[in-house]
């Protein structure tokens, strides 16, 4: 199981009518689910290592077709061939890189992951340096969005792109956008404010000369800390995290039943790892200024995830009985993200940015949507089992589309910090 488990888990409670049975998605989403959630306890003697060591003893690991396999390993009737079944672990390791039919599902989050780990080192390290304060003053500038001054900030903005340029343009421009870069200035951060507000107030009454007042709003700004960036690096963790959980859980699963019992409950800790660490670029940099809702929100889905991780652990979460619960669990962590995207909408909608982030989310909710939807559906394999065993099968495409699903929040967390690299206030 992996992340695609949580989604589909929590999607499938409000999709059962169109997609089936939660049961069915369940069984589907990883092979080590199945034979849990049908309840049956680990076949004694099936593969056991004695008869594992044989078989690998005297005749080479050698995949198998669906038939063959112990009952945890079936999970997709429409997938024939080329399965591996209770394999050494030496083996099972190995088998990365050669051909079957999870060879794909393994290498799809694994190379996932290493785009993240990419994206997570340029986060840390390159992101931070792209205020190279050749900035003008406009954009260090805290006015409140939607204010008049936000609107003069935008003018001013609009015709100056560097300092040199705003010199120029302010020196040929007239003493009404003087007024405007004035009172822009006099209302900014409080390091403007301190210098500017002396200078400039009066200044154009007093006959003060123009290229000297000129020349003060067009001072180079002061250097501007980046936002943090924690919020969005625990959010690529987790992704890496429960991309690498997913990877290592489809290439080892295999190996015996307890190993499978083992790996779901990592996938379990991945899944909930990702969906809570999703929320904290997004509640952190929306609400930042509004302390009490950021912490609560952000208190509010850690509580959920641990207590998630928790249940996990307990064997008893796993049996049929608690199925609903399981799948209610993880589509309420997923589905509560839409309160804090609703609320930033409504108190900063009228900023770009925003609107921007918006979408990027709800781009991620269309990759995840369709990810289900091929995943419960199976398709394509279901139209002709056995054509898609190595290459093409529902479960692949469903991790590409979490991929994708990912990366779109990925690219709205490059829109928060735009937004709070600028614009701290709220
Ligand atoms: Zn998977």
């Amino acid at each position: 199981m992996d992340i695609g488990c949580a989604i589909a888990a929590g999607m499938m409670s409000s999709e059962v009518s169109s997609l089936g049975s939660v049961q069915k998605l369940e069984q589907s989403c990883c092979s080590v689910i199945s034979a849990e959630l049908r309840g049956q306890a680990a076949p004694k003697d099936h593969g056991g290592g004695r008869k594992r060591g044989k078989r690998c003893e005297h005749t080479k690991c050698e995949l198998v077709d669906y038939h063959a396999l112990p009952e945890f390993l079936k999970d997709n009737e429409f997938v024939l061939r080329y399965y591996r079944a209770e394999w050494p672990l030496k083996e099972t390791l190995l088998s990365i890189f050669s051909i079957h039919n999870e060879t794909v599902n393994v290498w799809t989050h694994l190379v996932g992951f290493f785009i993240f780990l990419v994206l997570a080192l340029n986060t840390a390290t390159v992101l931070p340096n792209t205020s190279d304060g050749t900035t003008t003053s406009v954009q260090v500038l805290g006015v409140s969005s939607g204010s008049d001054l936000y609107e003069d900030k935008v003018k001013v903005a609009s015709y100056a792109r560097s300092p040199q340029e705003l010199r120029d343009e302010l020196m040929s421009s007239s003493i009404e956008h003087l007024e405007i870069a004035e009172r822009t200035l006099a209302n900014c951060s409080p390091r403007n404010i301190s210098r500017s507000r002396s200078f400039l107030h009066g200044s154009v009454l007093q006959s003060v000369s123009k290229e000297e007042v000129v020349n003060k709003v067009a001072a180079p700004p002061p250097t501007l800390e980046p936002i943090t960036r924690w919020p969005f690096l625990a959010f690529l963790c987790g992704s890496m995290f429960c991309l690498l959980t997913s990877s290592v859980c489809h290439l080892i699963s295999c190996h015996s039943q307890k190993m499978a019992y083992i790996m779901l409950r990592l996938d379990y800790v991945g899944i909930s790892a990702l969906i809570v660490t999703s929320f904290y670029p997004l509640v952190f940099y929306s609400f930042m200024c509004r302390p009490f809702l950021c912490n609560l929100y952000m208190g509010f889905i850690t509580g959920f995830g641990a207590v998630t991780v928790t249940a996990s652990l307990v064997p008893a979460f796993q049996t049929a009985e608690f199925r609903a619960v399981r799948a209610g669990i993880f589509f309420l962590m997923g589905f509560s993200g839409l309160v804090p995207i609703l609320h930033k909408l409504v108190a900063f909608g009228h900023r770009p940015e925003v609107v921007l982030s918006a979408g990027y989310e709800l781009l991620m909710g269309v990759f995840y949507g369709l990810g289900v939807v091929v995943y419960a559906t199976r398709i394509p394999e279901r139209w002709t089992p056995g054509q898609f065993d190595i290459v093409g099968h529902s479960h692949q495409l469903f991790h590409v589309l979490v991929i994708a699903g990912a990366y779109a929040h990925y690219l709205a967390c490059l829109t928060y910090l735009q937004w709070r690299d600028v614009d701290r206030y709220c």
